[in-house]
């Protein structure tokens, strides 16, 4: 099936945040031309330009990162005139950017304008200015307040990060965040745990002691309380991390949780054909070398039997608060889901973590708090 989603993966930043352990290069805006050049040649793999390969017809694109808006507007002019040689947009398309609060401007809400970005995923992340220095961010709480007001009087469609459990960070503080991003009047949330990724400067803050994790208690304490102050304020929970207002929904991410086969490029980018996952190098350099010299330039791929695939939609389609329906299952799948997983989802019912109605499963509140030890069993 030909891929009608595509992702690209922009891996500049103006600085690595402390707790960050994407694909990306901080303060190395040098390498951007030579990103371009790398770009160009992996997009070529498309084959549009010849005469007889149209362009790929895309539902959705997502620019990611790093940091896309830090290309500024000529960047992103650049970025679009690129992508559009290969892709076009179908009628109807959501063209996704991520942004940082810093790098919007007038000027960039225009670029994203003349490139076709329907949606910007704003990396918020709190509104509150000392839970914003801690996190190690570069802006304050009245760059997300502009950022977002600039967006919206544009007419895009705003999702805004949020992060909780930051080092120090109290549940009322996570309360004033969601009154806040709610006050705002984004139509899509997304709430994000802290993570301490190996390899990050959190990471060895907290191995010497100098940071300390939010307890586990106060985090699940937050999760719902996000669901609760999110869902009271009109917004769908639609997904484990995820929260919409109606229509709000990111398609993009949907079109990865129903396992649809999806186009990537840039360093990092993971690309699957409903099958095979295949992921860039996650160098930034490294890719660039190796697509400039003609060298495979992927890091890692990852093939699954039919039953891998299976697993792995079970796995995506729980992360849905909708869950999964047996018949959709077992049409996409080939499998029988009861076959795979029957024995865990009668546990899990009986365990008050999912609720099956004969047709459907889907993860309760208890469950999507422990999900991660389900998702375990059931690709065990
Ligand atoms: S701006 Fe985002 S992508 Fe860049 S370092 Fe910070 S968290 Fe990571």
């Amino acid at each position: 099936m030909t891929p009608r989603h595509a992702y690209v993966h922009v891996p500049f930043c103006r600085h690595r945040c402390g707790y960050c352990d994407f694909a990306l290069v901080a303060g190395r805006d040098d390498l951007i031309d030579r990103y371009f050049t790398a770009l160009a040649i992996e997009l070529g793999r498309l084959g549009a330009g010849a005469a007889e390969v149209p362009r790929l017809r895309l539902d959705t694109l997502y620019l990611g990162g790093g940091t896309p808006s830090h290309l500024e507007a000529a960047g992103i002019d650049r970025l679009f005139t690129l992508l559009g040689r290969s892709m076009e947009p179908g009628p109807g398309a959501e063209i996704t950017c991520e942004a940082n609060p810093l790098d919007v401007t007038a000027g960039l809400v225009k670029a994203f304008e003349a490139g076709g970005v329907t949606r910007v995923s704003l990396g918020g992340q709190s509104l509150d200015a000392n839970t914003l220095r801690v996190l190690d961010r570069d802006h304050g709480p009245d760059d997300v307040r502009r950022a977002v007001d600039l967006l919206l009087h544009a007419g895009f469609t705003v999702s805004l990060d949020l992060m909780t459990a930051a080092p120090g960070q109290s549940v009322a503080e996570v309360e004033a965040d969601l009154a806040a991003a709610v006050d705002l009047g984004v139509h899509h949330v997304s709430v994000y745990c802290l993570t301490w990724e190996k390899g990050t400067a959190f990471e060895s803050s907290r191995r010497r002691g100098a940071m300390k994790p939010v307890e586990e208690g106060v985090e699940r304490v937050m999760f719902e309380t996000a669901i609760d102050r999110l869902e009271a304020a009109g917004y769908e929970h639609y997904e484990v991390s995820n929260f919409a207002k109606p229509g709000g929904r990111c398609r993009h991410n949907e079109a990865y949780w129903a396992c649809r086969p999806w186009e990537a490029f840039g360093p990092g980018a993971a690309r699957f054909d409903g099958r095979t996952r295949t992921t860039n190098h996650r160098s930034t350099t490294t890719w660039m070398a190796k697509v400039i010299a003609g060298d495979d330039h992927a890091g890692d791929v990852d093939t699954m039997t039919d039953e891998e695939a299976a697993r792995e939609r079970i796995v995506v389609g729980l992360r849905r608060r909708e869950g999964i329906t047996r018949e959709t299952f077992r049409e996409a799948s080939g499998f029988d889901l009861d076959a795979l997983v029957g024995p865990s989802i009668h546990r899990w019912v009986a365990a008050g973590h999912a609720t099956d109605d004969g047709s459907r499963v889907w993860l309760t509140r208890a469950g999507l708090l422990v999900s991660d030890a389900l998702w375990a069993e059931v690709l065990a």
